[in-house]
């Protein structure tokens, strides 16, 4: 079912879908066994161009938003959610430096990930402020034609892997704007150390570390936008990309889990009563519980990012409620899952049991599910965000 996707999305999803069974499946368990960043998947969408998916036209990269990066990380989600998460959370950081992108950042960035030379990611979350990823506490220092910036980053998806961090700050000094402020930082800069090596319950391709920043010396030209605007980042960007990358990759580890359950009851029969226990009633209910809860979650994720490429007041609402929607219906399919495949999902590495230490990352990733509905029902309410 493809919900009146363009033609454009749906050939990038072939491809997509193509490197999937052939790159990212085959390495998915052992990405999973040794805490492996998925570095062939990685290769293999950027050699085919689609890590420019979110970079502009302008600079060669194919342009698209928020349904494309959700076809496509879904797609990922259903056979690897690590590679999803760091494909998911590049093109999150990709549209978050081409929002408003000068041409420095064009040629030192954008361009390079439109040609498939430069990965980046993410890098907002603080130990300090945990999941209100909204409110660094890292400060900004101005200096002459530099930043400096001193701090650290919990959760680096890719942390160590990318060439380039999208990191938020503070204002070096208080304005009108606000304080939120963002900058990219490349890997290789002076300063810039890593934590200790992921190796969480799920998600354990996603090299998710925390980036030490030592009076990291950055160019004033790496700032993104003002200092201090950035706080439409978080509304206008960051989140409606963030959210949908995150829904999109637990809405493909649920679609596993519901293709697995379906595959286990169309495939076991009783020696001792000839019966398939796809002819059991109560399965078959069970069953199909399963299937309206992934393609209730996938049609409003789809709907969400639709109202977000047209730029509608509605859409924030929507891709709230869409990633904590995602969120619950991976967590409870994947849990279904395993009681209805029985002993064989029980058994050592099975992929499914995999996909429920994946979905679980859903409900902590930030913003958390709780805090989602939360916001879902204050915009119903006609209340503030925050
Ligand atoms: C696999 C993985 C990948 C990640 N990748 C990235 C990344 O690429 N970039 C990045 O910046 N971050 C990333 N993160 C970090 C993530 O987004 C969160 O910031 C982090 O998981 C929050 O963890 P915490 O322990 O600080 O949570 P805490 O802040 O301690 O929160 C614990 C719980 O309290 C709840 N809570 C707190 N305040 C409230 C409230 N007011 N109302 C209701 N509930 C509340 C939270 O919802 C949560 O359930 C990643 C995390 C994981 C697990």
């Amino acid at each position: 079912m493809h919900y009146f996707l363009s033609g454009e999305i749906l050939a990038l999803r072939e491809q997509v879908q193509a490197i999937a069974a052939e790159v990212v499946l085959p390495a998915a368990e052992q990405v999973d066994a040794q805490a492996a960043w998925p570095e062939a998947g990685m290769r293999a969408l950027a050699d085919a161009g689609l890590t420019g998916l979110t970079a502009p036209q302008r600079v060669g990269g194919h342009g698209q938003g928020l349904l494309a990066l959700a076809a496509l990380t879904e797609t990922l989600g259903r056979v690897c959610a690590s590679t999803a998460m760091c494909f998911g959370m590049h093109g999150v950081a990709t549209a978050v430096i081409a929002a408003k992108a000068a041409p420095h950042h064009d040629e030192h960035y954008l361009r390079p990930i439109a040609e498939g030379r430069h990965l980046t990611t993410l890098a907002l979350s603080e130990g300090g402020t945990g999941a209100h990823f909204f409110m660094p506490q890292t400060p900004l220092v101005r200096d002459g034609d530099s930043y400096v910036v001193r701090g650290s980053k919990q959760f680096v998806t890719s942390g160590g892997h990318a060439d380039s961090y999208v990191v938020s700050t503070l204002a070096s000094t208080p304005s009108d704007l606000g304080d939120f402020s963002c900058l990219v930082i490349d890997r290789d800069t002076p300063g810039v150390a890593w934590g200790e090596p992921w190796a969480g319950l799920g998600m354990r391709g996603n090299a998710s570390r925390a980036m030490l920043l030592q009076d990291v010396r950055v160019p004033a030209a790496n700032l993104l936008g003002h200092e201090g605007d950035q706080v439409w980042f978080v509304f206008e960007v960051v989140a409606p990309f963030f959210l949908t990358a995150m829904a999109a990759t637990y809405v493909g580890v649920a679609q596993s889990a519901l293709d697995a359950t379906v595959a286990h009851l169309k495939t076991r029969r009783y020696a001792h009563s000839g019966e398939s226990l796809a002819d059991v009633e109560l399965l078959q209910h069970r069953v199909g519980q399963l299937w309206m809860g992934v393609e209730r979650s996938r049609l409003l994720l789809h709907h969400a990012a639709r109202l977000g490429d047209l730029g509608s007041p509605e859409a924030l609402t929507f891709i709230l409620a869409a990633k904590a929607d995602a969120a619950n219906t991976a967590v409870a399919t994947t849990n279904e899952a395993m009681t209805l495949c029985g002993g064989s999902a029980y058994r050592d590495n099975s992929s499914l049991a995999r996909a429920l230490r994946d979905a679980r990352a859903s409900h902590v990733m930030a913003p958390t599910t709780d805090m989602l509905t939360t916001w879902t029902g204050r915009s119903a309410l006609g209340r503030s965000l925050f």
